[in-house]
């Protein structure tokens, strides 16, 4: 499975075949709980603590390019209001918000 596939999917960053997170992104209360290492071949998920504060500025440019894509997409191609787009934007980014989360802190394990 390559790399950009196992970011995707958050699998482990070492062999890509276990699971970084113990839930689906759909379980609202417990999306962000993971498991402390890779079933498989042992990597740690959590280094050091606060190791995931970094993830934060992946998070921060994934949602801005969800913002402006929804927005783009939104004035120009649909051509809607100003408001409708704020509004569409605000329940685009709470809708995604967990697997962008969980998107974020994947891609801050396969980087460091
Ligand atoms: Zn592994």
């Amino acid at each position: 499975m390559s790399k950009f596939l196992n970011i995707l999917l958050c699998k482990c960053p070492k062999c890509g075949k276990s699971d970084m997170f113990k839930f689906s992104s759909f379980n609202i209360f417990n999306f962000i709980s993971m498991y402390p290492e890779c079933s498989n071949c042992k990597v740690n998920f959590e280094p050091e603590p606060g190791f995931y504060l970094g993830a934060m500025y992946i998070s921060y440019l994934v949602n801005s390019f969800i913002f402006l894509f929804t927005a783009l997409m939104l004035t120009f191609y649909f051509e809607m209001s100003l408001a409708f787009t704020l509004c569409a934007m605000g329940l685009t980014a709470v809708l995604v918000l967990p697997y962008t989360l969980r998107l974020s802190r994947t891609i801050w394990l396969f980087i460091n």
